[in-house]
């Protein structure tokens, strides 16, 4: 079995963005894979000779109340299924209570999680991403520009080191 790597998050911040980057020109969509459904996308990936699934969801409504209304039902199976999972946050916006209460729910669950600042092209990423370590997931806030591709492979490299 590969590796299954979930992207999640709130919506538009940025994972298919980094699903199409990671899963690009390799006929990478997944048709057979179990559990599939139409709300969860799975792709195959590599980095640096390490192949693995990767899964996007239409993201989290954060405008409802309770952590099982805030996290879609596809999220939640998603990081059930992954072994490692990266929650994205957008650099731009900075923190949201939707992000507060899908990083509660994270941090219950037994799974490597990595905090994901997507969009800092372009900005002051230092200062951009600080007010995320209030979430307290983990010692680093991963910066990355899922649209122009940096930050990525090296954190999916660390991503899919067995710990
Ligand atoms: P999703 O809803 O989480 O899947 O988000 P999308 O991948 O659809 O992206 C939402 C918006 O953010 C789109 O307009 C993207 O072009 C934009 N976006 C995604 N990644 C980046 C990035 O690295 N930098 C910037 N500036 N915009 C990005
Ligand atoms: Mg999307």
């Amino acid at each position: 079995m590969l590796p299954v790597v979930a992207l999640v998050g709130r919506p538009n911040v940025g994972k298919s963005t980094l699903f199409n980057r990671l899963t690009r020109s390799r006929d990478a969509l997944v048709a057979d894979y179990p559990g599939l459904t139409r709300d969860r996308q799975y792709g195959q990936a590599k980095v640096e000779d390490h192949p693995f699934i990767v899964i996007d969801t239409g993201g989290i409504n954060g405008n409802e109340q309770g952590i099982d209304a805030l996290m879609a039902e596809q999220s939640l199976m998603a990081i059930a299924e992954a072994d490692a999972v990266l929650f994205m946050v957008d650099a731009r916006d900075g923190l949201t209570s939707a992000d507060i209460g899908i990083a509660d729910y994270l941090r219950k669950q037994n799974k490597k999680i990595f905090l994901v600042a997507n969009k800092v092209d372009g900005i002051d990423a230092d200062s951009a991403v600080a007010e995320f370590y209030e979430l307290s997931l983990g010692d680093t806030v991963h910066k990355i520009a899922a649209a122009h591709g940096r930050g990525v492979t090296q954190l999916l490299t660390l991503a899919l080191t067995p710990h």
